[in-house]
């Protein structure tokens, strides 16, 4: 499969790194400063197409110093190991509350097969990392030279710990999953509540906190660089939230949640290759057994 590179900026690149064998999904983005970063790695099934998108930008990985993650589910950190091994001289940043799982996978992986069900054995494994190349990543401002400087701000509510990453430069903002996706190319856009550890009033919280932030430009990991207003798209994204939140907290109080009937409503189209439905339809349900799981708790 042959997938796409972009431009976002004049020292932000992005590549599609095939996430779950279809183009569209996951992007990791580069980073140049004098010094090269990426932001997202995918799983480690992506590893391969990381590197040749890489190199359709002119990087060797060798190149690479930093890889950067917004937090530690396998879409988004599943191929740090693996890309860790051909980035000698890289070192990787996570928040400190998950770098464990990095260092030793298996607890990790098995919470995964859980609450990724179906859609776990095309998320790959996880290699485990030496402790020496993990570096705590909330308080982190990483200076990559060229005025380039790349700023953790805490997101949770998707995950108790997930970053995200402001150029400080140009006001793009590597938005991992804080807001929900934005996949363009499916004409989707809306939450992704994994269990076990979803947030409802942080997520509301960390929605109110980027609408004050100076963000210019939306990148998100799933899937791209936004091309509407930023602050249109995190409300448009506030308010299928709550949709969504609503019609599950609804099915749990009756004691019966529709799944089918709330997979339809957010999916709003058959219309769909059957590759990206089977993904869609498949992030959609773990989402709703995520909120299912909140409420039943609340
Ligand atoms: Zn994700």
């Amino acid at each position: 499969m042959k997938l796409a590179t972009g431009v976002v900026n004049d020292h932000i690149s992005y590549l599609d790194n095939g996430l779950l064998g279809a183009a569209g999904f996951g992007s990791t983005y580069l980073v140049r400063g004098t010094e090269l970063a990426i932001v997202e790695t995918g799983t480690s099934l992506c590893a391969p197409d990381v590197l040749a998108g890489l190199a359709q930008l002119g990087v060797r990985p060798t190149d690479i110093r930093h890889i950067v993650l917004t937090h530690v589910h396998m879409d988004h950190a599943g191929g740090a190991g693996t890309l860790a091994r051909q980035m000698p001289d890289a070192n990787v940043y996570l928040h400190s509350l998950t770098i464990p799982h990095l260092i030793d996978p298996s607890k990790l992986l098995a919470s995964a097969a859980r609450a990724l069900g179906a859609l776990f054995p095309a998320h790959g494994t996880l290699e485990p990392l030496a402790s020496d190349r993990l570096y705590p990543a909330e308080e982190l401002r990483l200076d990559l030279g060229h005025d380039v400087v790349l700023q953790a701000i805490y997101t949770p509510g998707h995950s108790p710990d997930h970053l995200s990453y402001l150029d400080l430069a140009s006001g793009a903002f590597f938005t991992g999953d804080a807001v929900g996706v934005d996949l363009p190319v499916y004409r989707y856009l809306g939450p992704v509540t994994p269990p076990p550890a979803i947030d409802v009033d942080l997520q509301q919280r960390t929605f109110e906190q980027l609408l004050e932030l100076p963000i210019k430009q939306l990148l998100f990991s799933h899937f791209g660089p936004a091309q509407a207003d930023p602050h249109s798209v995190i409300e448009q994204l506030r308010d299928r939230y709550t949709q969504f939140t609503q019609l599950v907290r609804a099915g749990v109080e009756v004691g019966h949640v529709d799944e089918a009937a709330i997979l339809r409503t957010m999916l709003k189209t058959d219309d769909l290759p059957d590759d990206a439905a089977w993904v869609l339809a498949g992030w959609i349900n773990m989402s709703i057994r995520g909120m299912t799981r909140y409420w039943s708790k609340q």
